[in-house]
Formats: structure tokens, C-alpha cells, sequence
């Protein structure tokens, strides 16, 4: 009789050996990953999402982690007895709302992923895009309808690389213009310049959907993969927040990333399945 210990033992040595050529071809390679949906929201989702930070940093990738803020922010405003509005999918922000959005965004989100990640065993450096002038910002095209909505103009990688040799860099999607005025940034946009300027090997994008799908209605319409020039062509259709996303892996790419991943962050240890197995998951994008 086969022994059911030894079996699973297979299987662990099996994953393990799947696993090694990816190690190998990752090595010293950065990857930025932008964090967000469920995968920040739900207790167990955060806490797999930090082992398999920390266990990349491990293995000899350079995470860079991207992350917004939108529900904390929105909770936040309205304790506050603010007013919540958006205009076309993007956060109309005044003076104040920019201030409580980078007051929740730096004081909230951004710290607790940070003392997360050291909890986890991997020391990681929390910044904004106010932090070593990474973020040159100027107002969104449509600054008028949204207020303090910025658009990044310029990225200077040179504070990133620099923290990504030995620490985590976990980035919070704000910035200033020249004049010092604060903006919100979409973090999706963020993710996608900052993985263009340095380049990334590739670009990861956590959301809470299986990944692009050609008919946002039908699950099983999930596009696997796809050309830069294929996304760009179908942008126009594309709407809501995977809008962004699709344009920020088109970012990416055209700037030297080899491939970005719009991946199901809902799914326990996706970065992980993305990374290291062959069967590969969500939608991605390369040249
Ligand atoms: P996040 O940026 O936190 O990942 P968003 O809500 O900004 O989440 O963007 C993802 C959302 O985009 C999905 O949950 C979905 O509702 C919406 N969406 C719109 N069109 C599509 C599409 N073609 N394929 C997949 N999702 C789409
Ligand atoms: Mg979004």
C-alpha cells in the first residue's frame, strides 16, 4: 500500500522543483506589484499577500509595492462628515479631501503594510511620491471637473533603487507639483509609470476580478493573454477601473517591463501561483 504521507511529500518536492527555474530567472530581478481590492481588505488575504512578499525578497526578487487607498479613504471623509463624490470613476478632491486622502493613504494604509511586511520578517520602507521627489506631478486633463487629481509627469527611480537593494519600498500613489500642491494619484497609473521608468521585469496588478475580460458580464470571456498593440487597440471599450489598468500594463511594457499581469487578487497566494508555476493566472500582457 503507497504510503499517503510519502504521496504528499511528492507533490511538496514537485511544486518545489517547478518552482526552481523561476527562482533562477528571477534573481535580482524587481517586480512591481500593485496592491489592492480584497487582497488589502480581507484579514487572511493581507497576511498571505505579506508571506509572499516576503518570500520573494527571499528568494533574490526586488518587490516594489504600489498601493492606493480608495474605501479606507472614502470611510475616513465620511466620518469626517465630508462630502464623497467622483466624476467619471476618479475622486473629486478638493484642498481637504487631498489632506485627509494623504493623511489616510500615509498614516493608514501605508504603515500598516509596512509593519506588516516587518512583522513578516522582511524590513520594508514606506514613501510616497512626495519621498525623494519620486513623483513629479502635474493636474489630471480634467482638473477642472476633479480638483487636486494629479497625473504623473516624470518618475526619478534613483530613490527606489537605492531602498530596493535592502529594503522593501512600499509606495503610497500621491504627489506634488513644483508649486508643493498635493495630489491624488490613481495607484494603478502610479504602478504602471513606476514600472516603465525602472524598468521592472514585470508588473503585477492585484484586483478583484479573475483579470480582463473581453465582456466585463461573462467571467468566462477572461482574455489569458494579450499584445500591447491588442490592448491599445481595445482600449476605447474599455471601461471603469480596468481602464486604468490596461493602460498602466501598456505603460509598463512600452517602457521596457517584459511582461504585466492583471491578476485575481481574491484568490489566496496569486503572486506566488503567478510568479512560480507553470499554469501562470489572469490576463497578461507583453510586447
Ligand atoms: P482595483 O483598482 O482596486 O483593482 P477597480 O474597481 O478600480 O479595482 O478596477 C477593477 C474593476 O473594473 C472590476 O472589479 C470590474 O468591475 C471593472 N471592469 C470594467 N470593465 C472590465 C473588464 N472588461 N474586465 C474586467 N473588469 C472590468
Ligand atoms: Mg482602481
Amino acid at each position: 500500500m503507497s504510503d499517503p504521507r510519502a504521496e504528499g511529500s511528492e507533490l511538496r518536492v514537485e511544486t518545489l522543483l517547478e518552482a526552481l527555474p523561476y527562482i533562477r530567472q528571477f534573481h535580482g530581478r524587481t517586480v512591481v506589484i500593485k496592491y489592492g481590492g480584497a487582497a488589502m481588505r480581507e484579514e487572511r488575504l493581507r497576511e498571505d499577500f505579506a508571506t509572499d512578499v516576503v518570500l520573494l525578497k527571499y528568494v533574490g526578487l526586488n518587490p516594489v509595492i504600489v498601493h492606493g487607498g480608495g474605501p479606507d479613504i472614502t470611510s475616513y471623509m465620511e466620518r469626517l462628515g465630508m462630502e464623497v463624490r467622483f466624476h467619471e470613476g476618479v475622486r473629486v478632491s478638493d484642498a481637504e479631501t487631498v489632506e485627509v486622502a494623504k493623511m489616510v493613504l500615509l498614516g493608514k494604509v501605508n504603515s500598516d503594510i509596512v509593519a506588516r511586511l516587518n512583522r513578516h520578517g522582511q524590513p520594508a520602507v514606506g514613501l510616497s511620491g512626495e519621498d525623494g521627489g519620486l513623483f513629479a506631478v502635474r493636474p489630471h486633463e480634467k482638473a477642472a471637473d476633479v480638483g487636486f487629481v494629479g497625473d504623473i509627469e516624470r518618475v526619478d527611480v534613483d530613490v527606489l533603487n537605492h531602498i530596493a537593494e535592502d529594503y522593501i519600498p512600499v509606495i503610497a500613489s500621491a504627489g506634488a507639483d513644483e508649486q508643493g500642491n498635493s495630489y491624488n494619484v490613481n495607484a494603478d497609473t502610479a504602478a504602471g509609470k513606476v514600472a516603465a521608468t525602472l524598468p521592472a521585469h514585470k508588473a503585477i496588478f492585484l484586483t478583484d476580478v479573475t483579470g480582463w475580460l473581453a465582456d466585463p458580464g461573462r467571467p468566462e470571456s477572461l482574455v489569458s493573454y494579450a499584445t500591447v498593440d491588442e490592448v491599445s487597440a481595445r482600449l476605447g471599450e474599455v471601461a471603469g477601473g480596468m481602464r486604468p489598468k490596461l493602460e498602466a500594463c501598456v505603460e509598463a511594457i512600452r517602457g521596457g517591463t517584459e511582461s504585466a499581469h492583471i491578476v485575481d487578487g481574491r484568490r489566496s497566494h496569486s503572486l506566488l501561483l503567478e510568479l512560480f508555476t507553470d499554469a501562470g493566472i489572469g490576463t497578461m500582457v507583453t510586447g
